[in-house]
């Protein structure tokens, strides 16, 4: 496995001992969803360990999110935001990156992704996948958002479409809005949702991973889970480029050299 940097030298990394529950409102009060509390010796020693694992060619965009004047902040958590058990939900349970809009972002660990030790290949194991993919979207965020550039949105056809009138919300007209891919018919999309939520009524869940990730390799997505939205895709295609390579096969070969270019760019 190719190391990230010299392990004996230790990621700039800060450690929350605890958790501002009024700081980051939300719906739920986040500190009766999640239980917020410090992490143990041996749990920084493995998310230092994890962070060193990951591969030599992430390191320019780590350097941006790992900077010692900056260190980045994680928070220990029982649960996640959502109390989800479905496996296709497993993100939202397992960790979740926090970008405020002033402050600084923060990744949120869980006790699932402290048992998410399940390998995905040789090298790497679930928890260095999550831990990658949370990365990556604090990396877009800290670029300006890439993933919603034209000439990201342009690789898939992303296009965000209306659903429903738009309403008024404390008097702004406001919209129901998503994010399509274009050149995909919505009943393909539709009648594939099907499935998976059958396959998880059923518990077959392995099945349903299987199905998830032939459907996205049909559109040229290293998963379905890549076709949620143009966030998910970028940290989706991000990821596995640099942790499971095999994933990328049918991934067109301009989104595979544009991010060859951004993981060789030198950044300031
Ligand atoms: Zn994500």
């Amino acid at each position: 496995m190719k190391a990230l940097a010299d392990s004996s030298v230790t990621p700039p990394v800060h450690f929350a001992e605890s958790y501002n529950c009024k700081e980051n409102y939300q719906p739920q009060n986040l500190c009766v969803v999640t239980r917020p509390r410090p992490f143990t010796p041996e749990e920084k020693v493995k998310v230092l360990q994890l962070i060193n694992d990951l591969p030599q060619t992430a390191s320019p965009m780590l350097s941006q999110l790992l900077q010692p004047k900056n260190p980045l902040t994680f928070y220990r958590h029982q649960f996640g935001k959502k109390r989800v058990n479905s496996r296709s939900f497993r993100r939202n349970a397992l960790i979740y990156a926090w970008v405020p809009s002033s402050g600084h972002p923060s990744l949120h660990l869980t006790d699932l992704f402290f048992a998410a030790v399940e390998n995905i290949n040789t090298d790497f194991t679930l928890q260095h996948y999550f831990l990658l993919h949370e990365m990556c979207h604090l990396f877009d965020k800290k670029m300006n958002d890439l993933s919603l550039s034209t000439e990201f949105l342009n690789f898939y056809d992303w296009e965000m479409v209306d659903y429903g009138k738009p309403f008024m919300l404390s008097g702004v007209e406001t919209r129901n809005q998503h994010w399509q891919l274009s050149a995909i018919s919505t009943e393909d999309v539709e009648a594939f949702r099907e499935q998976i939520r059958e396959l998880h009524g059923l518990g077959k869940n392995e099945e349903a991973d299987r199905l998830s990730f032939e459907f996205g390799q049909k559109y040229g997505h290293p998963g379905s889970y890549s076709m949620t939205n143009p966030r998910e895709n970028f940290a989706e295609i991000l990821t596995s480029e640099l942790l499971d390579p095999q994933r990328m096969a049918n991934v067109p070969t301009d989104v595979r050299l544009w991010l060859a270019r951004l993981l060789a760019s030198k950044y300031p």
